[in-house]
C-alpha cells in the first residue's frame, strides 16, 4: 500500500492502531513504551482525555472560520502562551516551519526599518529550524539541504556555542538583523550550550539592534523542565518559536514577539488559512491547562534528571559510549560509531526510541511518564546500548 508514497521517509516495519499514555500498540496488538513521543510532540502521551474532549467538543461546535474573523480561542489562546513566556503577542500557523518563517519575515521587515537592504541573519551550525526553502537555508545540515540549492541568500551560519565567533562577524558586515537559535540543538544532537550562551547572545543582539529569535519548536512547553528553555537562562527573546509539543499531536505552531518586534506585521503582511482555527486552538489551550495543572514542567525537570543519573550510572564507563547528556526530558546518550540500527532493535524489545546526528541515542518520553516507566527506559535503553557495543 505504501507505493503510492513518495519515498522521502523510510518508516521502520511497524504500525501503530492505538496509544494511550505512554503506551502504543500496533496491528499486532503488540504493545511498545514510547519514549519519543511523536518526536517531542505528545508531551501528554497518547489519547490524553483532557486533548479528545477538547478537540471533539470543538469539532462538534466549530472547527473553522477563517481569519476574516474574530477567532475567541485564538484570542484566548494568544494571552495564555504570551503571558508565559513573557511575550506581547502570537501569530499561529500549522508547524513549526512555518513558525520560523514568520520568524525570518519579522527579521527582515526589521531589517527594512533600518534602511538594510539585504537584512541577513546569524544561524548556527548544526542546527535545525525547518524543511521549506527559508528553513532549510536557516538550517546548519548540509546533507539535508544537498540538491535543493539555490538555497536562498540572507543566512550566514557559524558554529554553535561560539559567541566570539558572532562578535567576529558583528565588526565585519553592517547586514545582520538576527540571530536564530535553538537553546539546546534537537535533530542536532541535544547539545547544550554554556550557561553563559543566550545571556551573551542576549548582550549581543541588544548591543547591535538585532532581534533575538528562539526556536523553542522541541524545547518547549515543558519538556527541558520550564516552560521554555530560554528560562533556564533568565534571558528574554524577542521572539519565539513554537510547535511540536504545543498541540499534542493536533498540528499549530506559533511565533511569539515582544517589543518592537511585536510591532512589525501590518495588516496584509503575513497570513495562514489553517493558521489559529478554533480546532487547534482548543487542543492547545487544553495542553496548557493539562501542563500546569499537573505542573508537568517541574516535573520533566526532576524525572528527566533521574533518568540521566540512571543513563550515566549504567552506561559512562561503558567502552563506545562518549557521553550522556540531557535536561528534562531531552536526553542523548553520544556513541563512538553510527548507531540507527539500535532504533529497529528497541522496536523489537517493544521500546520506541530514536538515534539523531547519526551516532547519538535520542530520548523524547512523554511528560506523563511514571517514575516506574521512566526506570523502564533507562533501563531498557542501557541494555540495548551495551549489547550493541558489546
Ligand atoms: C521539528 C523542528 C522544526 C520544524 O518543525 P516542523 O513542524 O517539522 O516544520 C524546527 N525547529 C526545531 C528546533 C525542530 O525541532
Amino acid at each position: 500500500m505504501a507505493d503510492h508514497l513518495m519515498h522521502n521517509y523510510a518508516p521502520l516495519p511497524v504500525t501503530f492502531v492505538r496509544g494511550e499514555g505512554p503506551w502504543l500498540w500496533d496491528s499486532d496488538d503488540k504493545r511498545y513504551l514510547d519514549a519519543l513521543s511523536g518526536v517531542a510532540v505528545c508531551g501528554l502521551g497518547h489519547a490524553h482525555p483532557a486533548v479528545a474532549e477538547a478537540v471533539a467538543g470543538q469539532a462538534r461546535t466549530l472547527v473553522h472560520t477563517s481569519n476574516w474573523y474574530h477567532i475567541a480561542k485564538q484570542e484566548q489562546l494568544a494571552a495564555r502562551l504570551t503571558d508565559l513566556a513573557g511575550m506581547d503577542n502570537a501569530f499561529f500557523c500549522n508547524s513549526g516551519a512555518e513558525a520560523n518563517e514568520t520568524a525570518i519575515k519579522l527579521a527582515r521587515l526589521h531589517g527594512r526599518q533600518k534602511q538594510i537592504a539585504n537584512p541577513t541573519i546569524v544561524v548556527m551550525d548544526g542546527s535545525f529550524h525547518g524543511r521549506t526553502l527559508a528553513t532549510l537555508s536557516a538550517t546548519g545540515n548540509p546533507k539535508i539541504q544537498a540538491g535543493f540549492e539555490p538555497l536562498l541568500p540572507g543566512f550566514v551560519h557559524v558554529a554553535y556555542d561560539d559567541v566570539d565567533a558572532i562578535e567576529q562577524l558583528a565588526a565585519l558586515r553592517d547586514d545582520i538583523v538576527a540571530v536564530m537559535v535553538e537553546p539546546i540543538t534537537g535533530e542536532g544532537g541535544i547539545r547544550i550550550p554554556a550557561d553563559d550562551y543566550l545571556p551573551q547572545l542576549r548582550r549581543l543582539c541588544d548591543e547591535q539592534e538585532w532581534l533575538l529569535i528562539v526556536d523553542e519548536i522541541q524545547t518547549g512547553m515543558g519538556r527541558t523542565g520550564r516552560w521554555f528553555a530560554f528560562e533556564h537562562s533568565d534571558i528574554q527573546p524577542d521572539i519565539v518559536t513554537l510547535a511540536k509539543g504545543l498541540g499534542n499531536g493536533v498540528p499549530i505552531g506559533a511565533c511569539l514577539a515582544r517589543g518592537q518586534a511585536a510591532g512589525l506585521f501590518q495588516p496584509g503582511q503575513h497570513g495562514s488559512t489553517y493558521g489559529g482555527n478554533p480546532l487547534v486552538c482548543a487542543a492547545a489551550l487544553a495542553v496548557i491547562d493539562t501542563l500546569e495543572q499537573e505542573q508537568l514542567a517541574a516535573r520533566a525537570g526532576w524525572l528527566g534528571q533521574h533518568m540521566l543519573n540512571g543513563l550515566y550510572h549504567n552506561l559512562a564507563n561503558t567502552d563506545g559510549v562518549v557521553e550522556c547528556r540531557g535536561k528534562g526530558l531531552m536526553l542523548a546518550v553520544e556513541l563512538d560509531r553510527p548507531c540507527g540500527e539500535l532504533m529497529t532493535r528497541a522496536l523489537d524489545k517493544g521500546l520506541l526510541i530514536n538515534v539523531t546526528a547519526g551516532n547519538t541515542v535520542r530520548l523524547l518520553p512523554p511528560l506523563i511518564l511514571s517514575d516506574e516507566q521512566a526506570d523502564q527506559v533507562v533501563s531498557g535503553v542501557s541494555e540495548l546500548i551495551q549489547t550493541f557495543l558489546a
